[in-house]
């Protein structure tokens, strides 16, 4: 199937765009959290961080980051988010990656990632243990 933003990329429909290189296009999200709420996309139709071949991983970010800066220059936001959906269950609705910019303004409340939670230090241990035994994979 053919994502929305493969169409994007050939030309097949409209976005407001901001940066394209071989690997990468940047462009306003339709539905803006906030003034200036842009994404980076890989270009080649992959769903999620972990099926990305580690060029495309650099590029992406190297662009997330170039596209930042000119947002933090053009709209001097007093912050922003770099966020990055992976599964359904994470929120991800268009499975083709993608990283969001989201520019913030002090007291805006538009974005709200996660409510803190405790765990105690056997809880830690414990969960840094399984996922440590997964780090060569
Ligand atoms: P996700 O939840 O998958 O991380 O975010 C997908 C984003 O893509 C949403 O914020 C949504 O507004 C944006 N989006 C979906 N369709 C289009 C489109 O056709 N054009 C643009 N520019 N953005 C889109």
């Amino acid at each position: 199937m053919t994502s929305v933003f493969t169409r994007i990329v050939r030309g097949e429909i409209p976005a407001f765009k901001l940066y394209e290189d071989d690997l990468t296009l940047s462009f306003l999200d339709i539905n803006p959290a906030a003034r200036g709420h842009a994404l980076v996309i890989a270009k080649p139709e992959l769903p999620g961080l972990l099926d990305l071949p580690p060029e495309l991983v650099s590029a992406v970010a190297l662009t997330t980051q170039r596209v930042a800066r000119a947002i933090v220059n053009a709209l001097k936001p007093d912050g922003f988010n770099v966020i990055q959906n992976n599964g359904a269950a994470a929120g991800q609705v268009v499975f083709h990656y993608h990283v969001h910019i989201i520019p913030r303004w002090e007291g805006d409340r538009s974005v709200k990632l996660w409510r803190p939670g405790t765990a105690s230090a056997d809880d830690l241990r414990a969960v840094a243990d399984e996922i440590r035994a997964h780090m060569q994979e």
